[in-house]
């Protein structure tokens, strides 16, 4: 760990590689010899295009799509994406179907139901959001223009553990706390976005991966900066992008690929989630965790003490440690350590040596 820098299990903005922020740093003042910061180059330079391009590149071969898919740079967050999905898909009788596993897909669904187009396939809001609903749970509308699904649940800490069966119907997937963190059929997948800020690079960019035929929409109705078609035509490049974040989201993909890509981040990804689970399920009951143990999430590991007052106890002492953003969202109350691709294995010890300290001293 380098000086002065702490383990950080914020959910996001989150922790990011090490030796992306150095590269960063290092070519800051002077991108690949233009003299210029990649702040302060043409969105329309060649050297940016380069950038956009290659990250592009990166991303569709780490989740093994072919050129029927493409990848477009947005803004707005993953939020905008919750409205823009029902806007551009959901049309001419057709209804956007949602999952509702938590707090963002909760999310997703009401900016449908804004433009009344929104259906409940499935929802586990009864148990608390502890479990991903099942395929046998889910009731897709019969004039589904797609399903939507969140795929890991960051403020609850449950994660699909497979990939629904939609018989024909488009999948769409929010995977902002779960994107490229470990290898999945995508090709099941017609549309999957992500918020940077989890597992990607900064905030302020989103990430889509969509099958073009699907995207290649321009409703005229619709604002056109709202219209997925206008950014695919475009290459991202219909007004001024965010380039230091596609910058960082390419240096990201190109670090995942280093590391060995998806598979390699997936075995490190487990291995840290098992530290955590291990040291709540050993604990004789002094940490409780809050998903069901078929729904955990291999990115955000959420859990319990047995009191509000050690639980604050616990966060304080865990940051005296440098071990900084473990307490958990206001809705579930307790702990979340966020391990995303770029929190290290020797992090995950210490936070997981700290519980065990604590709890002797504690229980
Ligand atoms: C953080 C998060 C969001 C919200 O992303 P913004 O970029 O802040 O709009 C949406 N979905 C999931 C799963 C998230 O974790």
């Amino acid at each position: 760990m380098e000086a002065n820098r702490v383990y950080n299990f914020n959910p996001g903005p989150a922790t990011q590689p090490l030796e992306v922020l150095k590269e960063a740093q290092a070519e800051f003042l002077n991108f690949k010899g233009t003299g210029e910061s990649i702040i302060e180059i043409s969105h329309r330079a060649k050297e940016f295009e380069a950038v956009l391009d290659q990250a592009k590149a990166d991303i569709l071969s780490l989740m093994g799509l072919g050129d029927d898919y493409d990848v477009l740079f947005l803004q707005g967050g993953a939020s905008t994406q919750f409205a823009m999905i029902p806007m551009n898909f959901a049309r001419d009788g057709k209804v956007g179907s949602y999952v509702v596993s938590g707090s963002f897909a909760e999310k997703a669904y009401k900016e449908a139901e804004i433009l009344g187009v929104g259906h409940i396939a499935a929802t586990s809001k009864d148990d608390d959001f502890r479990h991903v609903p099942t395929q046998d749970e889910i009731k897709i509308a019969d004039n589904a223009a797609y399903l939507h699904l969140c795929y890991n649940n960051t403020i609850y800490g449950t994660e699909y553990h497979y990939i629904p069966e939609t018989n024909g119907v488009p999948l769409v997937a929010d995977m902002s706390s779960d994107m490229l963190s470990r290898p999945l059929d995508f090709s099941k997948f017609t549309f999957i976005y992500a918020g940077a800020q989890k597992n990607l690079g900064p905030a302020g960019v989103v990430v889509v991966v969509a099958k073009k035929s699907f995207i290649d929409v321009k409703h005229k109705d619709i604002p056109t900066m709202l219209r997925y078609g206008i950014h695919l035509e475009k290459n991202s490049l219909y007004n001024t992008p965010p380039a230091f974040c596609i910058y960082m989201v390419g240096k990201t993909v190109a670090w995942i690929k280093a590391q060995g890509g998806l598979s390699a981040m997936a075995e490190r990804n487990a291995k840290k989630a098992k530290i955590l689970y291990d040291a709540i399920d050993n604990s004789n009951g002094f940490y409780k965790g809050h998903a069901a143990k078929d729904s955990r999430s291999f990115m955000n590991v959420t859990f319990r003490l047995p009191s509000e007052e050690l639980e604050k106890k616990f966060v304080d002492e865990a940051k005296a440690k440098s071990l900084c953003g473990v307490k958990g969202h206001r809705s579930v109350g307790g702990m979340r350590a966020s391990i995303y691709n770029a929190m290290s294995i020797e992090g995950v010890e210490r936070l997981a040596d700290f519980m065990e300290s604590f709890r002797k001293a504690n229980a």
